[in-house]
């Protein structure tokens, strides 16, 4: 009698934790929206390197977690996506670090639609790494992509306001302390995003008669590193987002085609997988299991942790490049209907039927009879 009961209550339990997996069929089943032509020249057109240059005199200075800096970045951050009308949440909690001791951290989590079922989110980290003895801007390490993901907030947050209804939507993930402040570890390193994870699964919430965590909305975690000087190199460390990496591929070559990427001449995105570990921001939500997108520069440049990764090996035109080819890989994602050109610039045959046709009543009215 207990037995029976026993497994039943057990194959209960097996069916509903498989079951939160109405989200995750949804994401295996989902297709992107091949860009078109005119796709791709509207996000050249509205690409902002001017923008990114100013997030870049705003951030691109020491700013280790605990320092005045780091609250001033923290702040321009929240600011910038505000004024984007973007919502904003803060992850803040305390932690023990070497060094330094007890210091508060604070995630940046950001979305266009917070009503949307799943995300495909896009994350990178803003803390810098602190050392003894020299000045630590680190541009690509990851002042650059938290610039990156500003513009692409910055550029398509019209599109993105229109397709508020969609299941899917972008969200940014600006993450805290991720640098080790002695010695990288398991208990030294990506401090915000052990958090954060840990957090989003145990927020649990019922749809559709189903108990899903805010990890499950989680489609896809591209996370940005290492990125900002000219041609890097990026391969797929993941199977199951393998079908993406190849997208990001096609997306590239199209662009290139068409000679929209400037100073382009070798493929940063490379039909290579290499899965070695490596050590990231990702490691929580693989952990969890959602499907993680790595665009990190393999092998790392020469100037990874030294004085050198400062702006001057900022190369404006890849970060460009490279932001052009994720706006586009997201439109698709995100399925946009991207802004319409300008009336000025619409096919100019409508307003010549409409004089002819003018002509024609004027002639039959004066001249028929
Ligand atoms: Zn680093």
């Amino acid at each position: 009698m207990y037995v029976p009961l026993l497994n039943f209550l057990l194959f209960s339990v097996i069916l509903r934790l498989g079951a939160t997996n109405f989200l995750k069929s949804a994401r295996e089943r989902h297709q992107n929206q091949v860009a078109s032509t005119e796709d791709f020249r509207y996000l050249a057109a509205s690409s902002d390197p001017n923008y990114i240059n100013k997030v870049l005199d705003n951030i691109l200075v020491p700013r280790v977690v605990g320092t005045p800096n780091h609250e001033k970045v923290f702040k321009y951050i929240k600011k910038e996506l505000r004024l984007l009308n973007w919502h904003v949440d803060v992850d803040e909690f305390m932690d023990k670090v070497p060094i330094f001791g007890n210091l508060k951290f604070k995630n940046i989590v950001a979305t266009h639609n917070p009503q949307a079922e799943r995300y495909l989110v896009l994350a990178c980290h803003y803390d810098s790494k602190y050392f003894k003895d020299i000045e630590f801007v680190g541009a690509i390490d990851s002042a650059v992509p938290c610039a990156m993901m500003l513009e692409i907030a910055k550029t398509l947050s019209q599109d993105l306001q229109k397709s508020k209804n969609k299941n899917v939507a972008l969200k940014l993930v600006f993450f805290d302390g991720e640098e080790a402040f002695e010695n990288w570890g398991p208990h030294d390193s990506i401090y915000g995003a052990k958090h954060l994870a840990r957090t989003l699964h145990s927020n649990r919430s019922l749809i559709n008669g189903e108990n899903v965590s805010e990890l499950d909305k989680i489609d896809m975690l591209a996370l940005l590193d290492l990125i900002g000087f000219r041609n890097p190199q990026f391969l797929n460390f993941f199977e199951n987002t393998k079908r993406w990496f190849l997208r990001l591929i096609e997306i590239e070559n199209t662009l290139h085609e068409m000679n929209l990427l400037k100073n382009h001449y070798s493929n940063y995105f490379l039909a290579r997988s290499s899965y070695g570990r490596i050590e990231d921001d990702h490691l929580p939500f693989l952990k969890r299991n959602v499907p993680i997108l790595h665009v990190i520069s393999t092998p790392f440049p020469p100037e990874w942790h030294t004085a050198k990764d400062n702006r001057d090996i900022v190369d404006m035109d890849t970060v460009v490049n490279i932001n052009l080819i994720l706006k586009g890989f997201i439109s698709e994602y995100l399925h946009l209907s991207l802004h319409p050109p300008d009336a000025s610039n619409e096919n100019p045959i409508p307003i010549i039927i409409v004089f002819l046709c003018a002509l024609t009543f004027f002639i039959y009215k004066n001249f028929v009879k």
